[in-house]
């Protein structure tokens, strides 16, 4: 191991602190230092290269180092690395806004920035709070969220989080919400108390790559419609091109009344939100006592906007989502494959997500195994207990995507 591997390795034992990670596994455990990133490619200090297999947590869109997306920063860098949104604008993210308006269309006609994906949805709750507040109806404060679904880490967000590992210090903390299976669940709703309903359209990923039944958010859309109801799409995983539609909903024929976006926002470069919202709820935020007082020192930071342009310039170019589509269909045919091993029980997919459960007892024993050979065999992924996520960059080539369903059908 190089000199400077091991130091890099002492400091993060010492002093780092992962998120989502047991630190006592982690202390003394010599992983890979990822120092470049190059297409689909990453690489450690000691120069080897491994496959990004998660799209790094779920948000590279066109792969590592894009010279245009590249370019953007650096321009970018050398006019304006930041100034306040407070009180004043900034050129790029005029751009942005209204390019994403441009591409969401269907009367999504504000956006409201903020840093990650947690506060994308947590804005949208502090909106349609306030929203209801404003028009008297303030009994209206509760949401529905899904089962086993997952929205973020800020305190309001976390309250729609169905996992109970991750949010039992803190339950009962939040808003009140209601989980729900399926949209039949509703029935039983005192509608009159919700707020909205907030989902991981097309597919929840967290929960193990879970793909929702077609015709599911229609039905949603409907059920809102009829009571008076907020419908909020937390896009942060699906959006920009993942699930072969530019954003999931496009797909279903419906328009939410707030659209949360992140993650590939900025083609998985820099930390940035979005939160659209129709001309109706924003027109009800004008005038005194009516402002919305939420925001972030970051909002709508220069060289995020100027590298989410760029990056969705790329998402619009003609041949983007038909590419999702066809490479898409090719990772069906390895998971389609891999399903004749004895240790997987189903592979799941919608676009370029894929999950591959294995048949075993859900500890996550064996996914971390599995992903432990993976990396070896040269494929970075994490897995959700034992679902093996494969999503990786949705610019790796169809050759690409071979060599990593070779190195799946290897490993398992
Ligand atoms: N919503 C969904 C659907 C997500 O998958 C995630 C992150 N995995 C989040 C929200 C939270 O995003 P972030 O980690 O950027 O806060």
């Amino acid at each position: 191991m190089r000199e400077d591997t091991r130091q890099w390795l002492e400091a993060d034992w010492a002093h780092a602190w992962h998120p989502f990670t047991d630190q006592a596994q982690w202390e003394g455990v010599e992983g890979p230092v990822i120092v470049k990133g190059e297409g689909v490619f990453l690489e450690d200090s000691e120069g080897r290269r491994y496959f990004d297999g998660n799209s790094s947590i779920w948000t590279n869109v066109h792969g590592h180092s894009h010279p245009k997306l590249v370019e953007a920063i650096r321009k970018q860098a050398g006019e304006l690395c930041h100034s306040s949104y407070l009180g004043l604008s900034n050129a790029r993210a005029s751009e942005l806004s209204s390019l994403l308006c441009q591409a969401a269309g269907q009367g999504l006609e504000r956006v409201f920035f903020s840093d990650n994906g947690s506060t994308a949805v947590e804005a949208a709750l502090r909106l349609a709070l306030q929203w209801r507040h404003m028009r008297g109806e303030g009994e209206r404060k509760e949401f529905v969220a899904f089962e086993n679904g997952y929205h973020g880490d800020t305190l309001g967000a976390a309250s729609l989080g169905g996992v109970g590992r991750f949010f039992e210090s803190i339950a009962g903390l939040g808003p009140q919400v209601h989980f729900a299976k399926s949209v039949g669940d509703l029935a039983g709703l005192d509608a009159s108390r919700i707020a909205g309903v907030v989902i991981e359209p097309l597919i929840q990923g967290v929960n193990e790559m879970r793909p929702w039944p077609a015709g599911m958010l229609q039905e949603l859309r409907a059920w809102c419609d009829e009571h008076g109801v907020h419908l909020i799409l937390d896009e942060v995983m699906t959006g920009f091109g993942r699930t072969g539609e530019l954003f999931a909903y496009q797909g279903e024929g419906i328009v939410p009344d707030f659209l949360c976006l992140a993650k590939g926002l900025t083609g998985g470069t820099l930390p940035m939100a979005a939160t659209l919202t129709t001309a109706e709820i924003y027109e009800a935020f004008k005038g005194a006592g009516r402002t919305f007082y939420y925001g972030h020192s970051y909002t709508a930071n220069p060289l995020g906007c100027a590298v989410a342009l760029a990056s969705l310039e790329l998402c619009l170019a003609k041949d983007f989502l038909p590419n999702v589509r066809r490479k898409g269909k090719l990772m069906q045919e390895v998971l389609d494959e891999l399903q004749e091993r004895d240790l997987v029980k189903e592979g799941r997919r919608c676009g370029m997500v894929a999950g591959i459960e294995l048949a075993t007892d859900r500890s996550g024993v064996v996914g971390k195994a599995v992903c432990a050979k993976l990396r070896e065999k040269g494929m970075l992924t994490r897995p959700i207990l034992d679902t093996i996520v494969w999503m990786p960059p949705l610019a790796s080539t169809e050759e690409e995507i071979r060599e990593m369903g070779a190195m799946l059908k290897a490993v398992l």
